[in-house]
């Protein structure tokens, strides 16, 4: 089950804040403040929904939310309702997926000045882990990433 974002009190007046659509930001009706938390990973992750029994549909729709979202950091190649390949790019981190004939097959690379300093293949739900690390991370660095979060999170 997903924590739905909790309120906050105001910083400014005190009264209680409304999580916005965007996940991250806080709004006070009373005075108008409007305050930024972090985002967390683990509540993100929630948000996306990952099924480790349903690898195939799960990583569907993280590939579409990420492409659609981030087209400068993420490419998703379908073949109808099939993903056959992702490729998301997030500071010296790339999450890569790709279809090796049923199955997906979820791989993680540390690149360094273009250089693939690691190459591993990770099991679907400790790639996925990896990957929401990666782009929580990003986000609290980018409002567009954190944009992008709250419709990964369906809200
Ligand atoms: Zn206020």
């Amino acid at each position: 089950m997903t924590q739905p974002p909790q309120p906050q009190p105001c910083s400014n007046c005190g009264a209680p804040m409304d999580p916005q659509s965007d996940g991250r930001t806080y709004l006070c009706v009373y005075c108008g403040t409007r305050i930024q938390v972090a985002i967390d990973a683990s509540q993100l992750a929630a948000g996306m929904g990952f099924d480790a029994r349903n690898v195939e549909a799960s990583l569907a729709r993280v590939a579409q939310a990420l492409a659609w979202g981030m087209p400068d950091r993420a490419r998703a190649q379908f073949q109808g309702a099939w993903l056959m390949q992702l490729e998301v790019e997030l500071g010296n981190d790339k999450f890569i997926v790709v279809r090796e004939g049923r199955q997906l097959v979820t791989r993680y690379q540390k690149i360094v000045r273009g250089v693939a300093l690691k190459n591993a293949t990770l099991a679907p739900d400790e790639w996925f882990e990896n990957l929401t690390r990666a782009v929580a991370r990003e986000a609290n660095q980018n409002a567009r990433a954190a944009a992008v979060l709250g419709q990964i999170g369906g809200r």
